[in-house]
């Protein structure tokens, strides 16, 4: 195994604090939450006590200002244990970012302390019904009347909708601007004429509550405006390195996980007096799978180094998204292949995995979306 040379001994620290946590404070409880559709809000605040959610906010806020690879071990640390409920990575790598880079003073000092209590979960809503890749197809409109924004248009497959204090709408303010007329727009839950829908049925991430968000003239004081009108486009595509680096990371840690639960499995399983582990296609298998993590492990990790040195470009980032996830899916397929209709079965990880892995090409920009990025690039 190549060592890891990202990481400070600090960050292993908190990685053992933060598995501890989750050992003891979620996956006992992640079945339920799974019936549940959700995870309980509980999980939040005792995060928030301990340092987990954004970390890299500054202390001003409430924060600890440290660097993202405490975000990473975050993230790693819930996807090894397969808490694939435990919808922090979006909360504290792609959500609030947003608001930490684009909000002004007032609208920091008012959120920020929430999000890092887990008082306030942030939710951000770009997708809707009629449009997800191309977001130039975004159809909700925020007008300015007087002081006010007034919000219509509906949102889907939002990543803590129900859940959500606040969240981060994506309106069109210009009808006549292209992607030069969307804007960010902060919305409280509790506002007239903002509802939620029902929580989606998803084949995976049964614990991650998913939802449709509705506006119907909803008002908001112009000051809900994040940065500046007309700038929405800019700001999410500056936030794209992050956010699929983010993705790729929690990809890479579940392969890890399964292919080592595999392992153990292949052992312990015997078929025709051997352990299924004897049989060549078993070496086969895991030895090729065992070798493309390596890999991945190694081009994940210095993508985070580049990330925390502002260096990761959206195309390596793009590149990250799609190998990590594409392998995290393969991996989840063959190890549940490995382990025969056991692998069918919910409560073996491996069946969790397959499931939950299956969206990962899809969410924050699908994997074509991502070769358009490269392909753009590599042939101009
Ligand atoms: C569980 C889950 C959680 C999500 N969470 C959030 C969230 O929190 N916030 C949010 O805003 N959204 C969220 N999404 C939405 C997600 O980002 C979109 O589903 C995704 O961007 C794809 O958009 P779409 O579903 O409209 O697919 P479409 O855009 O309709 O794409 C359908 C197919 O066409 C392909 N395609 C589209 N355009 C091209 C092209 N130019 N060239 C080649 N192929 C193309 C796509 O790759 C895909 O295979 C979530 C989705 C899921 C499933």
């Amino acid at each position: 195994m190549i060592p890891r040379s990202v990481f400070e001994p600090e960050h292993e620290q908190f990685r053992d604090s933060v598995r501890k946590f989750f050992e003891v404070e979620a996956v006992p409880f992640h079945e339920q939450w799974e019936k549940d559709g959700q995870i309980d809000r509980d999980l939040w605040l005792k995060a928030g006590k301990l340092g987990l959610l954004v970390p890299t906010a500054d202390e001003v806020y409430g924060g600890v200002a440290v660097d993202f690879r405490y975000n990473a071990v975050v993230s790693e640390e819930a996807s090894r244990l397969g808490l694939s409920g435990v919808g922090f990575f979006l909360h504290s790598d792609i959500a609030v970012p947003y608001l930490l880079k684009n909000g002004n003073e007032a609208q920091k000092q008012k959120y920020i302390a929430g999000c890092i209590s887990g008082e306030t979960i942030v939710a951000i809503a770009m997708t809707e019904p009629g449009t997800g890749s191309d977001l130039q197809g975004i159809k909700t409109t925020a007008v300015l009347e007087g002081d006010e924004y007034v919000i219509n248009g509906a949102k889907t497959f939002i990543t803590c909708g129900l859940q959500s204090d606040l969240v981060i709408v994506v309106c069109r303010t210009d009808p006549n601007a292209g992607s030069k007329g969307l804007s960010l727009i902060l919305v409280e839950s509790g506002t007239e004429g903002f509802s939620k829908g029902a929580k989606l049925e998803k084949i995976g991430l049964k614990a991650q509550d998913t939802s449709e968000l509705f506006f119907q003239d909803v008002r908001v004081p112009k000051e809900n405006l994040l940065g500046e009108e007309g700038m929405g486009f800019v700001y999410l595509m500056r936030e794209l390195p992050q956010e699929r680096l983010s993705i790729a990371i929690a990809a890479t840690a579940s392969a890890e996980s399964i292919l080592a639960q595999t392992v153990d499995y292949v052992k312990q399983r015997k078929a025709f007096g051997k352990p299924i582990a004897a049989f060549q296609n078993s070496q086969f298998e895991l030895a090729e799978l065992d070798a493309k993590i390596s890999c991945m492990r190694v081009f994940i990790d210095k993508c985070l180094e580049l990330l925390i040195n502002k260096e990761l470009d959206t195309v390596t980032a793009s590149k990250a998204k799609m190998l990590a996830t594409d392998l995290s899916f393969d991996v989840a397929n063959r190890c549940l292949q490995l382990h025969g209709g056991y692998g069918y079965m919910w409560e073996y990880p491996v069946a969790r995995a397959f499931a939950d892995t299956r969206v990962l090409s899809i969410y924050g920009g699908t994997n074509e979306i991502m070769k358009l990025i490269i392909g753009r690039e590599l042939l101009g």
